[in-house]
């Protein structure tokens, strides 16, 4: 049946004596025929639930601007799939989806869905650049474009394969159409083809932090992946009827699409989309408040910068989870947001484009362990493996944290056009994240970095992120990255590069300071053996440290 409940993920509905009973009792239900629409929208149109709230599209007045039920959200979907499917678009075909939080974002991917086609997320931060490479990589047809980032496209468009443009919030120019005159015009399709849970339904690039973005492609069955840990981090194993999820991050990401909006549609809650810009920390706390947002999803960079605002004047006491994940968090955040969000869980989960959502806490089953991602996800198969043979190492033994690959549905099918790359991902049966980890004897994982970011320091295997989370705890630093660099007698030596707190002057005595200060925290060889001071660190889009700049900067690279 199409858009059937699927019992598997509704185990939040029972009682669990431990975690480990629910990894065990958990099995993965992947339908063979299964398209997302059916799922994140048209099973919750009916006549029972066809007025509930899918979206609401946040305004910078109190209350709500706009809502979108699930009725509409159906009516818009069909409406918008017809319209492509007059343009030619065709199952298999890949469209460009370039908006940032608003409903359209939303209703784009399902219309795209419901006719079999692809659909490619792509983030209004990107220049000509980073937008040209992706829609000329993914061979767009189609693409849907909002307000200014029109121009953007606009200006590749020559470069690429895009046939139909809908712009959104835009004046459309030559042969573009208007998004709403488009949806009002078309003749709807009748809900979503008959797809198979293998097929493609989306292409997500990665955030290209050690090369070229490499787009991966997801089949439907992608959601089913998400939902267990969804259920066990996100939400803490509890999703109430008033439950509103918001993420401030943009959704262009595997992270936003797939743990908050579509797993928020697919349990029929409301999602909020705000597009305002920038992130603004004061902002956040009133769509909070005003939302009563109760599951916050919040990446490290947005909760760092919410830390230096003051939230005394809101009143945050609907938020129950906040999860957080995508780079290290950090001791010092997780206090500051407990108590922020008044005794909120904090959580952090760990996953990536290729596999999204792996690992989490869930402190309703688990204790929190300090400096832990947290277990393995229910279904996935996590393990830490031998750089060399590809054995599973014991407990404490440093090594590759990988998830089989087989029968685990969060799993990417390949690389679009990079089977050289797919094959050095894939081995042996085991999807290889190249972060490095650790497991415990319970099986709690510590990321303690990337493959390839690991300094090899006379022997010694050290962790750039251990150096910087250190450094990061003198009051000194506002924020730090560390990479390798070539060293005579060691091979190689940790370089930090240090961002100082406001006020705070750079010197030869500081240097000595926070190298003793690391050095006292980790372990005698492990500290940076040079340090530099700088305005800014390089970042990727969605704001993480890019360690190859720095390396490029060293002319490392
Ligand atoms: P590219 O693959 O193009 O170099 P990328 O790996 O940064 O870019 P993403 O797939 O967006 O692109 O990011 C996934 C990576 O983010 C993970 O492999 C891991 O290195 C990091 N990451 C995710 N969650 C966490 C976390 N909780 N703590 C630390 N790092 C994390
Ligand atoms: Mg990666």
């Amino acid at each position: 049946m199409r858009g059937e409940r699927l019992d598997a993920y509704w185990f939040h509905e029972r009682e669990w004596e431990s975690y480990d009973a629910l990894q065990d009792a958990f099995e993965w239900t992947v339908p063979e025929r299964f398209n997302l629409a059916d799922y994140v929208c048209d099973r919750w149109a009916d006549d029972v639930d066809g007025d509930r709230v899918a979206l609401y599209a946040a305004s910078d007045e109190d209350g709500h601007d706009e809502t979108v039920t699930y009725a509409d959200l159906a009516d818009y979907t069909n409406r918008l799939a017809g319209y492509l499917a007059s343009r030619g678009v065709e199952r298999g075909d890949r469209v460009g989806v370039h908006a940032p939080q608003t409903p359209e974002t939303a209703i784009a991917h399902i219309a795209v869905w419901k006719l079999g086609a692809v659909s490619v997320p792509l983030s209004t931060l990107f220049g000509t650049e980073g937008l040209r490479y992706r829609l000329a990589d993914s061979g767009a047809v189609a693409c849907v474009s909002y307000g200014e980032h029109v121009e953007t496209l606009r200006e590749v468009r020559p470069e690429t394969a895009i046939e139909t443009v809908v712009t959104v919030d835009a004046d459309p120019e030559g042969d573009e159409h208007e998004f709403w005159a488009a949806i009002d015009a078309a003749t709807p399709v009748d809900g979503a083809v008959d797809t198979a849970a293998e097929e493609d339904a989306i292409v997500i690039y990665t955030s290209g932090t050690t090369g070229d973005p490499k787009g991966v492609r997801h089949a439907h069955r992608v959601l089913l992946g998400d939902l267990p840990v969804f259920l066990t981090s996100f939400c803490n194993l509890d999703l109430r009827d008033d439950d509103v999820l918001w993420t401030p991050s943009e959704w262009a990401w595997v992270a936003t699409l797939f743990d908050v909006v579509f797993p928020g549609l697919f349990y029929g809650k409301p999602v909020v989309a705000y597009d305002g810009g920038p992130f603004d920390p004061e902002t956040a706390f009133d769509i909070v408040e005003r939302y009563d947002v109760s599951l916050f999803f919040a990446p490290p960079t947005a909760l760092r910068m919410m830390v230096q605002a003051d939230p005394s004047a809101y009143d945050l006491s609907s938020v129950r989870v906040v999860p957080s994940g995508g780079e290290s968090l950090g001791e010092s955040i997780v206090e500051w947001a407990e108590t922020t969000f008044e005794g909120a869980a904090v959580h952090e989960a760990y996953g990536q484009t290729e596999a999204n959502m792996l690992v989490g806490d869930c402190t309703a089953l688990t204790e929190f362990r300090e400096g832990t991602i947290g277990p393995a996800g229910p279904g996935h198969e996590v393990a830490v493996l031998d750089p060399e043979t590809r054995d599973p190492l014991g407990p404490g033994e440093v090594g590759e944290i990988a998830v089989r690959y087989e029968d685990d549905p969060v799993c990417f099918v390949e690389y679009l056009g990079k089977p050289e790359a797919t094959r050095g991902k894939v081995r042996d049966g085991w999807l290889l994240t190249e972060d490095l980890g650790e497991m415990d004897a319970d099986g709690y994982v510590t990321f303690l970095g990337r493959t390839d970011g690991v300094i090899i320091s006379a022997g010694y295997r050290i962790g750039p992120v251990e150096i910087e989370e250190a450094l990061a705890t003198h009051p000194a630093v506002a924020n730090a990255g560390v990479i390798g660099v070539p060293d005579d007698e060691r091979g190689e030596v940790p370089k930090a590069f240090v961002v100082l707190a406001d006020g705070v002057e750079g010197s030869d005595d500081l240097v000595t300071a926070l190298r003793d200060h690391v050095r006292g925290r980790l372990a005698k060889y492990e500290y940076p053996r040079a340090v530099e001071f700088v305005d800014g660190l390089p970042t990727t889009e969605t704001g993480k440290l890019r360690r190859a700049s720095l390396e490029e900067r060293e002319g490392l690279r």
